[in-house]
């Protein structure tokens, strides 16, 4: 039970299973974030160049105050390159591979500039590589990327501190090693939930905006989506060389199906002609379920005269299909264009006008 628990949760080590998904998730996170993670960038090239002040007074040797200027500002310009990236690219997936260069890069030239100090201090210099540490796990990275970058900058910097202080004792060394270590294990335990929850939140919004804008019977869109692309719509219509027509329909006799078969069985019916016309229009148009067993289609870049037809072969289809259980039955519809002057209400209204006289003029006909 508890095994088929864990194969059910998408994430595994901080990230979902499913490739596209993880993508679709990264890219929307960062184009959510784009303010913060340049300020970010840009932070940490400001804090990283600023160093240069300190290293002023504090190098003896001017070649090596200069290679370390040379060394600070190729860092700066790199970041300042990763700004701009940031700033103009639409997908953002690679970023995953530009960060973690960048927390390499970044990590060596620490090790580098650690060299050129005549009279280091062991444990100031543990302080900073634990700063780079808290500062990697910042950085939207994947997890497992954050964990070797951290643990590959703090090897690099023990190797070279045993290769280059003479005088550390093992005392110090190892409670560096130790509170460097506690350090990596704490900020992963804590980016791990982090990152697991933003990623349930994640789910958890799409799930939500799945289920306010679709009919949860039929699985099309409901009124909620077609409000929240009215004006959109309305826009279209409005243009003015393209044309946007509507068409509204609704079961006849469908209480008559209900009454004589049951509730589930007309359920059934909405379900099955739903596909059926789903399956026989444009991925632009939009399909809504209005209420009950009346339902709206919206065609886009469609003449009052080619929606008509458009709406007639439905019509035909759908008074051809044989439905489980009930057999046939019929659609009445109503098609109205947008046309000057018009907003999206009054075209809905003249569909739903004509939708009526269809029904009054004997049904299972288009208007
Ligand atoms: P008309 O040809 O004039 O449209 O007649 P009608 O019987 O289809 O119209 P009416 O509006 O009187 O009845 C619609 C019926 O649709 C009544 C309602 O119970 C049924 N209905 C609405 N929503 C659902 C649903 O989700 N499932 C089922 N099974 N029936 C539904
Ligand atoms: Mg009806
Ligand atoms: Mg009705």
């Amino acid at each position: 039970m508890d095994q088929n628990k864990n194969k059910n949760v998408p994430i595994h080590l901080g990230e979902f299973r499913e490739e596209a998904l993880e993508k679709e998730f990264y890219n929307a996170e960062i184009a959510k974030n784009l303010k913060e993670v340049k300020f970010t960038i840009f932070v940490v090239g400001m804090i990283y160049f600023l160093f240069i002040i300190p290293e002023y007074f504090i190098l003896k040797d001017v070649n090596d105050f200069i290679a370390v200027l040379i060394c600070r500002s190729v860092i700066a310009a790199l970041l300042i390159f990763l700004y701009f990236k940031v700033s103009r690219d639409k997908k953002y997936d690679s970023l995953i591979y530009w960060f973690t260069a960048y927390e390499v890069i970044i990590s060596l030239s620490f090790i580098y500039i650690s060299n050129k100090f005549s009279d280091p201090d062991f444990m100031i210099q543990a302080f900073s590589v634990m700063i780079i540490i808290l500062a990697i796990f910042l950085i939207n990275n994947r997890w497992l990327y954050s964990i070797f970058t951290s643990l590959f900058i703090s090897i690099g910097y023990f190797a070279f501190a045993a290769l280059s202080f003479k005088n550390i004792s093992s005392s110090d060394f190892l409670a560096a090693i130790f509170h460097i270590m506690l350090v990596i294990i704490i900020s992963s335990s804590a980016s791990y939930s982090f990152n697991y929850f933003k990623r349930i939140q994640y789910l958890n919004n799409v799930e939500l905006i799945r289920m306010a804008e679709h009919d949860p019977l039929t699985g099309i869109y409901n009124k909620g989506k077609f409000n929240k692309e009215y004006a959109r719509l309305a826009d279209h219509g409005e243009q003015k060389n393209a044309h946007l027509s509507i068409a509204m329909f609704d079961i006849d006799d469908f209480k008559a199906i209900n009454d004589h078969y049951g509730h589930l069985t007309g359920d059934a019916v909405l379900v099955d002609l739903t596909g059926l016309i789903g399956k026989h229009i444009r991925n632009s148009d939009l399909f809504i379920r209005w209420g009950g067993e009346e339902f709206v289609l919206t065609f886009p870049d469609t003449s009052l005269l080619q929606a008509t037809e458009i709406t007639e072969k439905l019509r035909v289809l759908i008074s051809e299909h044989t439905f489980e259980i009930i057999g046939h039955l019929s659609c009445s519809f109503g098609v109205a264009s947008y046309k000057k002057g018009d907003d999206l209400d009054s075209v809905i209204r003249r569909a739903d006008e004509r939708l009526y006289r269809a029904k009054r003029s004997g049904k299972n006909k288009v208007m």
